[in-house]
């Protein structure tokens, strides 16, 4: 992704691309940062990854220790 940054949820619907998360266990996920951000803007909550990715629960074991990176679309 060369020098693209991604701090908050915003760059993410900025550069075109979904927020690929991935679990200890295995499990992948992939958000689209337009939902989040809308989420965010309703409820007032922080748009930067470390704040979004703390409020990430994986759908199959439930861990809370994932990670977030840049996905490119189809
Ligand atoms: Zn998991």
């Amino acid at each position: 992704m060369g020098t693209k940054r991604f701090e908050t949820v915003f760059d993410y619907s900025k550069h075109g691309v979904d927020v690929g998360v991935k679990c200890t266990c295995g499990h992948t996920a992939r958000l689209d940062p337009k939902a989040i951000s809308k989420t965010c803007i309703t409820k007032g909550l922080d748009t930067r990854m470390p704040a979004i990715k703390a409020r990430l629960k994986c759908k199959a074991c439930g861990s809370r220790d994932v990670e977030c990176s840049p996905v490119e679309r189809d």
